[in-house]
């Protein structure tokens, strides 16, 4: 529910990653200071950004079938079909889902997100990932945090620099977390395209958005005291696909899925 949250302005004259990443995706709620950023990332960003959504689609249903019927999760984006609650509310219907993200524009578009199956239930919050104890005290309303959830951080923490603590908050909401829940990351990084990470820091950097990609080794932390499932921390064409990757399908994406113990 979104009601009574005033719609903050939605502001065309600077970038946002939410509309930087809808223009990767081919998506048509972006304008022209987001595709100018977009434009200048190298080539190989389009596909980066549809494997590491695909990723989410692997992800999202591996753990309904599992059994996961409670969904966390920070950083959305803008609705594209399909959401993570369609993924998982067409294995489960039951299904509930809480998303959260601070862009006015996911905002703006949260009605699609709403949609739930009759039996099941969404809910949206216009929220900061840097404020984690603030979305977990809304969350604990709509989620029972005595069974487990399904947490998403899916291409959210590259767009926390170091001094805002993308390890402490990720662990503030881990520990909120039943075992047998799950943490779901992905993280951008440079590792398999080295030769682009600079065209790739420069186009956000001039569009005054912080990028920080991260190595693998920096990228672990993330999952520390998780136990690491299936594959382990892979890049996102890895994750546990029907069909192999091609060869040649590099991905500028870590991701990896964790169960709290
Ligand atoms: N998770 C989706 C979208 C990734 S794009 C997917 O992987 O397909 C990254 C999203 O994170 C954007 O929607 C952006 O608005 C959001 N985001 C960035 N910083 C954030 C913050 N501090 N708090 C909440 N959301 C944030």
């Amino acid at each position: 529910m979104t009601a009574g949250i005033p719609h903050p302005r939605i502001d065309t004259s600077k970038p946002h990653p939410a509309r930087v990443y809808d223009w990767l995706l081919g998506g048509k709620d972006n304008y022209p200071v987001d595709q100018r950023v977009a434009e200048k990332l190298p080539e190989e960003a389009r596909g980066n950004a549809a494997r590491n959504r695909a990723f989410m689609h692997r992800a999202s249903a591996w753990l309904a079938r599992g059994g996961i019927d409670q969904f966390l999760d920070i950083g959305t984006g803008i609705p594209t079909e399909p959401n993570l609650h369609q993924i998982v509310q067409a294995i489960t219907p039951t299904a509930r889902i809480v998303y959260a993200d601070n862009d006015p524009i996911v905002l703006r578009h949260a009605e699609a997100l709403l949609v739930s199956s009759p039996e099941g239930a969404t809910h949206y919050l216009h929220a900061d990932a840097r404020e984690p104890e603030a979305i977990l005290e809304r969350a604990r309303r709509l989620l029972d945090f005595d069974r487990p959830i399904a947490l998403s951080l899916i291409a959210l923490m590259h767009f926390v620099p170091d001094d805002q603590d993308p390890y402490g908050i990720t662990r503030t909401l881990v520990d909120a977390l039943a075992p047998g829940s799950f943490l779901v990351l992905s993280h951008g990084t440079a590792d398999q395209h080295p030769e682009l990470k600079q065209e790739t820091e420069t186009a956000y950097r001039k569009g005054a958005i912080a990028l920080r990609m991260r190595t693998r080794g920096e990228v672990e932390p993330f999952f520390e005291g998780l136990e690491l499932v299936g594959p382990g921390l892979v890049p996102a064409t890895e994750w546990y696909r029907e069909e192999p990757a091609p060869v040649v399908e590099r991905s500028g994406f870590y991701v990896g899925v964790g169960r709290v113990r």
